[in-house]
């Protein structure tokens, strides 16, 4: 069958090859089906009309129509601008244009009636509107009459070509008169729609682009965003069904003589409830004889660490090698450090691959890892480059996962004929459901607890101007035998004045804290990476008390004698920075400070980050907030991911849908994995006909 809606975007009436060209280009319209997947981002209503002497400071956008009665341009070069004033029964109204004033010019005609659209501001006490949508009233652009009026995203360039962000209406309207539901037909199954009582699919097109009245605007919307969240759940649910039941890994049969010996010899410490809880889902996932593919999600100092060594001890006792990579050179050090003399009393080989590394000593290290000599393998990403090659790598720990890309993970799977199980560790923690949607396939474990014995961290705001207080602060800690981190905001590495602000930053400190009473390390990105490495172990055999650092320092860096963490100009900083930052202390016995300087100046979400952090040590909780303040988009790593992409639906804003789509489709899932029930072929078909569009590829 011919399909309608996928006809080329040129075909339809009133587009053409000029039009057509513009809008593949400007906004990926190729085909009917996708000007139908264009939607009006608001809708106008013309019932409402407002009278400009009801306009007040607290008016946001408005509606008003007005006759013009004077243009004038008015200022010079960057000043410029052009007025029009507009007149109703009750008032008068300026409309500015700063930004197009010949194209405002032109278009605005004195002595004609106009409907104009936009954010109502005070200038001088009078009302004006800056850059308002405007329209003739009298022309006869007004397409629909019964209906809300859908105002669509466009671009310059097609607005040049007649094609503005309320002409889509006339293109979409014949769109839909073309159409029956059998071009659009349902999809979802009968008992979910009755179940929350769904407009039928069809219907919710029509209805969200012509909607009579709010009320149905907001259940089309509503239909809608539930088919694209539900569709990605099910996509996400399908192949993590897949993945259990038929993808092969590594078998972890037994528990054998290395993890027990370290387990009852050389763990320092007994495990808290959670860790154990994550080391048996493990455990439960590497004997199974299906490749395991876990995110483990803990806040800052739960312990992971030693979750991932546990773990890599059964690949080790199961006859596999093991891997773990790390985002800085500086942590996978740590890590080498910390794992090596934990193990150094076992019969195990541990190496650090870096970009670093000698090449005579990389040669070494390359022949240990294909011979199968070599044991664990520590480092950046230079395990993944194409010359590392494991005789039988099982299991790989992806610590930090937040600061990979995709790709990069996804090149551990190749490593090894059967993949290795892979164990992906964050400490940016997002909610659940969220992470689900984001991280795609993922099984998913929580550490949801700390360490016993750690005390909450005090978390105080202090302006600059109290810096000699802080100083004096910092000096009692350094005297009762503490150490001390501060921080400087360093977010692109290679900008110049950032760093002449980290080097006075740093002089500051030296004048507060002269030597040889007190011993500074500095590391920053510009350094060498032995230079940083030396800076580093300084601090951690407490040879300086005081480290000052940019935010290279900012995931995994473990000294636990250190107990304040000041960062400076703590503005700069977004919330899970912020969060990170402040994870580097509290990790020993000692009660730990984390002390946010800023200027005076700060604004809204500024404020709103300082007071989060000062009012919560809980990750879950700030990355909640976090995502309220900046939304989803940021939510690091997962951008590119195209995870993230849906039309209609906002992953933070429309959450309890998400979770209402993923309850149900795990559901469908478990009583029908295959969709044989006749029930669920409309949603099979669907899911047949969409594959490729949206590649639900594994992340990991
Ligand atoms: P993160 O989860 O942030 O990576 P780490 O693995 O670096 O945390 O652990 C933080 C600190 O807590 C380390 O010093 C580690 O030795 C210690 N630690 C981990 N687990 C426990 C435990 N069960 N009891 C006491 N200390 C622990
Ligand atoms: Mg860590």
């Amino acid at each position: 069958m011919a399909e309608i809606l996928s006809s080329p975007i040129e075909y339809l009436k009133g587009v053409g090859p000029q039009r057509g060209d513009l809008l593949k280009k400007e906004l990926g319209i190729f085909t009917f089906r996708d000007l139908l997947e264009h939607f009006p981002y608001r809708h106008i209503d013309r019932t409402k009309i407002n009278l400009i002497s009801s306009i007040t400071p607290q008016t946001d956008f408005i509606q008003v129509t007005g006759r013009v009665i004077s243009v004038e341009v008015i200022g010079e070069k960057k000043s410029k601008r052009f007025v029009a004033t507009i007149k109703d029964s009750s008032g008068t109204l300026d409309l500015v244009w700063f930004q197009g004033v010949a194209w405002a010019q032109k278009a605005i005609q004195v002595g004609k009636e106009y409907f104009v659209y936009g954010r109502a501001g005070f200038f001088q006490g009078s009302p004006q509107i800056t850059h308002p949508e405007f329209e003739m009233s009298e022309s006869e652009n007004q397409v629909v009459k019964n209906f809300l009026e859908p105002v669509y995203p466009s671009s310059e360039k097609l607005k040049a070509r007649g094609l503005g962000g309320r002409q889509f209406a006339r293109l979409t309207l014949a769109l839909l008169n073309m159409i029956t539901e059998k071009d659009l037909p349902e999809i979802l199954p009968d008992e979910i729609c009755r179940q929350l009582e769904l407009l039928p699919r069809f219907a919710a097109y029509q209805t969200n682009h012509f909607p009579a009245n709010a009320e149905a605007y907001k259940k089309s919307l509503e239909r809608l965003k539930f088919e694209e969240l539900f569709i990605a759940q099910l996509r996400i649910g399908l192949l993590q069904s897949q993945r259990h039941r038929f993808s092969k890994g590594a078998m972890f049969s037994k528990v054998g003589e290395m993890f027990n010996s370290f387990y009852s010899g050389y763990l320092p410490f007994e495990l808290t409830g959670a860790q154990k809880k994550v080391l048996k889902e493990i455990r439960k996932d590497t004997g199974s004889g299906k490749q395991m593919n876990r995110l483990l999600q803990g806040d800052v100092g739960s312990g992971k660490t030693i979750v991932a060594l546990l773990a890599m001890l059964l690949a080790i006792d199961n006859g596999f090698q093991a891997c773990m990579m790390a985002p800085t050179e500086i942590l996978a050090k740590q890590h080498l450090d910390s794992m090596g003399s934990l193990l150094k009393d076992m019969p195990i080989t541990v190496e650090l691959l870096t970009g670093s590394t000698k090449s005579k000593q990389k040669k070494q290290i390359l022949e240990q890892a294909a011979n199968g000599s070599l044991n664990i393998l520590i480092g950046t990403h230079a395990v993944i480059e194409d010359v590392v090659q494991f005789k039988n790598l099982g299991f790989a720990v992806i610590d930090e996962q937040h600061r990979f890309g995709v790709a990069q993970r996804a090149r551990l799977w190749a490593k090894s004929l059967i993949p290795p199980h892979i164990l992906v560790m964050t400490a940016t923690p997002i909610p659940r459901t969220l992470a689900m949607t984001a991280y795609g396939d993922l099984d998913y474990s929580i550490m949801d607890e700390l360490p016993p014995g750690r005390q909450p961290i005090v978390t105080v705001h202090r302006y600059e101007s109290k810096r000699p207080e802080v100083m004096g602060f910092l000096k009692s800690e350094i005297e009762n035998g503490r150490q001390v981190y501060i921080i400087f905001p360093l977010i692109e590495e290679s900008e110049k004045m950032d760093y002449e602000n980290l080097m006075k930053g740093y002089e500051n400190v030296k004048a507060w804290f002269p030597e040889p009473k007190y011993w500074i390390s500095m590391v920053h990105g510009r350094q060498s990476n032995e230079v940083k490495d030396t800076n580093m172990q300084r601090f951690l055999k407490h040879d300086t008390q005081i480290m000052v650092s940019t935010t290279v320092i900012e995931v995994g860096v473990n000294v636990p004698n250190a107990t304040v963490m000041v960062i400076e100009s703590a503005e700069k900083f977004g919330l899970s920075q912020l969060h990170q930052l402040r994870g580097r202390v509290g990790r020993g016995k000692e009660k730990s400070f984390c002390i946010l300087l800023t200027s005076h100046k700060l604004n809204n979400e500024a404020r709103e980050r300082i007071k989060t952090m000062c009012g919560t040590n809980d990750g879950f909780k700030i990355a909640e907030k976090d995502l309220e303040i900046r939304g989803p988009g940021d939510i690091s790593g997962t951008r590119q991911s195209g995870m993230l992409d849906f039309k209609l639906a906002d992953i933070v804003k429309d959450r309890q849908l998400l979770e209402t789509a993923r309850q149900m489709a795990w559901k469908l899932l478990d009583d029908d994995p295959d969709l044989n029930a006749s029930a669920n072929q409309k949603l099979k078909n669907h899911l047949n006909a969409q594959h490729g569009k949206t590649q639900w590829s594994r992340i990991s």
